[in-house]
């Protein structure tokens, strides 16, 4: 978008006449696959006269399904995404137009530059592409190409001018983040990146994206709680609390490595909200393994968990895995880990009533105005007063409005 502003361009909503529509593909499930597909067939019904350019993970995994729709004139694999200004301008029209490179050769992170369009109180930044861990349902790797790590000098540079725009708290992502500086050649790692992020003035706050559990070591963690910006809330990837589960899902970690992890971060930090996603049904799951699953939560205790039915991904190994789970089953295991996730909401938010909270407010939401703590709690607070939006302020928590958010003044 930023790209396209700088050279004129207006951006308009999505359903709205355009001269460009860019689709950037997701592959990541056989339904995101079919999204993409739907969404390319649509657009050239809106203005038919219009250039429609496709890119993504869809098209580097399933270029062949893209081509088979008549009206895409631009198909771009994920290397080639950073220069659709300029692929999109030198387009000549009635020639289909496609370049995918092998992202599987791609060695060096590829740049946007400083992304500083953004219309949000939080910023997005992305310091790491691709994945070696090849988990046996993930299509993501094949998608992504191998890690490969944004320079710690472009980040910092990103980072600072977001700052000088007024924004107070930044999102580190990538598509595993603990990977971060595995293919620079001077044992840089995300720490040594998030210290540098610590230093830049303006920023208030630091929140991570998903994060390998191995990463936590104590080490990590010890190095991570001298830095006062770094927020309390971590998202550890868990999908299963099983060990012969997380086997078959080749997640290499075990559970008790995943509880090491947890007791250094509970222990640096009082107040911490620890999410995870999880994965039920996965193939060969039983109910005792789902039990052990069910019973590895509720010892773990987390703030949120978000709960995936396992669907698989062709191309996969574990789509062809034996023992596929039946749906209703899936369904039913999923509807208690979401009630029980739920409860833990609750329970973790309740305990707030009465206290104060740091809220970075954001958005306004009818009579209210709501924002995050640093613990990724939702607090929002009846004023008309719009100019605590973009500003952290301390708020008395004095009710709940429901499991997910808190009401304060
Ligand atoms: S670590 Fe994440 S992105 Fe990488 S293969 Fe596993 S699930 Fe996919």
């Amino acid at each position: 978008m930023q790209k396209f502003i700088k050279k004129g361009y207006e951006i308009v909503e999505e359903n709205e006449k355009a001269d460009v529509y860019v689709i950037n593909t997701c592959t990541v499930t056989n339904m995101a696959d079919r999204k993409s597909r739907q969404m390319a067939r649509r657009v050239k019904e809106i203005n038919k006269n219009a250039i429609l350019a496709v890119c993504g993970c869809y098209v580097q995994v399933a270029k062949d399904k893209i081509e088979e729709i008549e009206d895409v004139d631009i198909i771009l694999g994920n290397n080639e995404k950073s220069d659709i200004v300029e692929i999109v301008e030198q387009f000549e029209k009635n020639k289909k137009l496609e370049i995918i490179s092998d992202v599987m050769y791609q060695k060096e992170y590829i740049d946007f530059g400083d992304i500083t369009y953004t219309n949000k109180t939080r910023a997005v930044i992305k310091v790491q592409d691709g994945c070696d861990r090849f988990c046996s349902y993930c299509i993501i790797p094949y998608a992504r190409g191998r890690v490969r790590s944004r320079k710690i000098e472009n980040v910092v540079s990103e980072i600072t001018s977001l700052a000088n725009n007024g924004i107070k708290e930044v999102v580190i992502t990538g598509i595993h983040i603990a990977s971060y500086g595995k293919d620079f050649k001077d044992g840089t790692s995300l720490i040594d990146l998030l210290e540098r992020i610590n230093q830049i003035d303006g920023i208030q706050r630091i929140r991570l994206g998903s994060l390998e559990p191995k990463l936590i070591t104590e080490e990590f963690v010890n190095r991570l709680s001298r830095l006062p910006k770094i927020c309390d809330h971590f998202h550890l990837s868990l999908q299963s609390g099983c060990d012969e589960t997380l086997k078959r899902m080749n997640r290499r970690y075990t559970t008790s490595e995943f509880r090491d992890g947890v007791e250094f971060l509970k222990k640096a930090y009082p107040n911490v909200a620890l999410t995870t996603d999880i994965i039920v049904g996965f193939p060969g799951e039983t109910e005792e393994e789902f039990e052990q699953t069910y019973k590895f939560l509720k010892d773990i205790n987390f703030y949120k968990m978000h709960i995936f039915k396992y669907s698989p991904r062709k191309g996969t190994k574990a789509a062809i895995m034996p023992k596929q789970v039946d749906g209703k089953i899936k369904e039913e295991r999923s509807r208690r880990l979401i009630e029980f996730s739920d409860q833990n909401t609750k329970e973790h938010n309740e305990k707030y009533i009465g206290k104060e909270l740091d809220v970075l407010f954001e958005e306004r939401d009818g009579e209210y105005i709501k924002g995050h703590t640093t613990n990724y709690i939702m607090v929002k607070v009846k004023t008309n007063n719009d100019s605590i939006k973009d500003k952290i302020e301390k708020v008395k928590i004095v009710d709940m409005d429901n499991e997910e958010c808190l009401i304060g003044e």
